[in-house]
């Protein structure tokens, strides 16, 4: 069985105060990066179960807190433990508002996998994601994804929570992701409850979620750009695991009144909160 550890590798300490967040009810101001015997010992004992291919997932709060000298210790500890021909990736997901040259070129020479959340253009991104002075964050988080792209960064894609406030803009959202160069985007509802359980107003109805999807669908599906991207989504209401993916152009790989039936069931099937663990891929990569 793969072991694939989520790190917290500040608590959950951010710069930020997302409206959805889960852990609003928390002291977000403390940033406790993880001690370096419980670093270490994660890294080394990750490392064993996992011989193959070991993964580390790094959230937060946000993880770029612990500053890049603590990403840099995580790296040499786990090239310190790596065995022969084992494969160790890095995953990191990010806020995306405190990105700068030295951070993003550390991404890249040690190959992280990166994750940046952004719910759309700034009028809709900024209803929900402020900081902790209440300032818009949209402009901060552009100008990361400007410096990834300049700097010739492969491996990252974004993060879109689903909320009451973007889940009618399917098509706006989109095309201003595009517009911007994103090749890789992920959406997800936003959990119903916070972690006491309690119901959170802002989370769209399962309806109004799977209805974006099948816009996003069609939007894809008509743009039918032969470059390779992913749109994927996941169920956050309960404990099912509901997953779909577009893969690269539509019609290059399948008739898209096909693709569009497999979606539409997909969709119906996740309003429905039904198909636990069932999975969809369709595309050519
Ligand atoms: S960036 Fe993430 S951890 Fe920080 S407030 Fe927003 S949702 Fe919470």
């Amino acid at each position: 069985m793969k072991i694939i550890p989520i790190i917290k590798a500040t608590s959950v300490g951010c710069n930020l105060r997302c409206a959805y967040c889960f852990y609003r009810s928390t002291d977000q101001n403390k940033v406790t990066p993880m001690p370096q015997a419980v670093l270490q010992k994660l890294i080394e004992e990750t490392i064993k179960a996992n011989p193959k291919c070991a993964e580390f997932d790094w959230l937060g709060g946000e993880p770029t807190l612990a500053g890049v000298d603590f990403f840099d210790e995580v790296v040499s500890i786990q090239s310190h433990y790596r065995l022969p021909n084992q494969v160790v990736t890095n995953k990191l997901q990010t806020n995306g508002t405190m990105l700068n040259e030295r951070w993003v070129k550390f991404l890249i020479a040690n190959d992280f996998h990166l994750g940046i959340s952004i719910d759309g253009p700034p009028e809709l991104h900024d209803i929900y994601r402020r900081d902790n002075g209440d300032n818009p964050t949209a402009l901060k988080v552009l100008n990361s994804i400007k410096l990834l792209q300049e700097l010739g960064h492969k491996r990252w894609g974004t993060i879109t929570v689903i909320t009451d406030q973007n889940v009618d803009y399917p098509e706006v959202i989109y095309n201003f992701f595009r517009s911007v160069g994103i090749t890789k985007m992920a959406f997800n509802p936003t959990k119903g409850t916070n972690e006491s359980g309690k119901q959170i107003a802002i989370a769209p109805s399962p309806t109004a979620y799977g209805n974006f999807m099948c816009r996003i669908f069609d939007r894809w599906c008509n743009e039918d750009n032969p470059e390779s991207f992913t749109v994927s989504c996941r169920d956050s209401w309960g404990a099912n695991t509901v997953s779909v993916h577009f893969l690269g152009s539509a019609s290059n790989s399948f008739p898209s009144t096909i693709m569009e039936t497999l979606i539409r069931v997909r969709m119906i099937i996740l309003m429905k909160g039904g198909a636990s663990g069932m999975y969809l891929k369709v595309g050519n990569l």
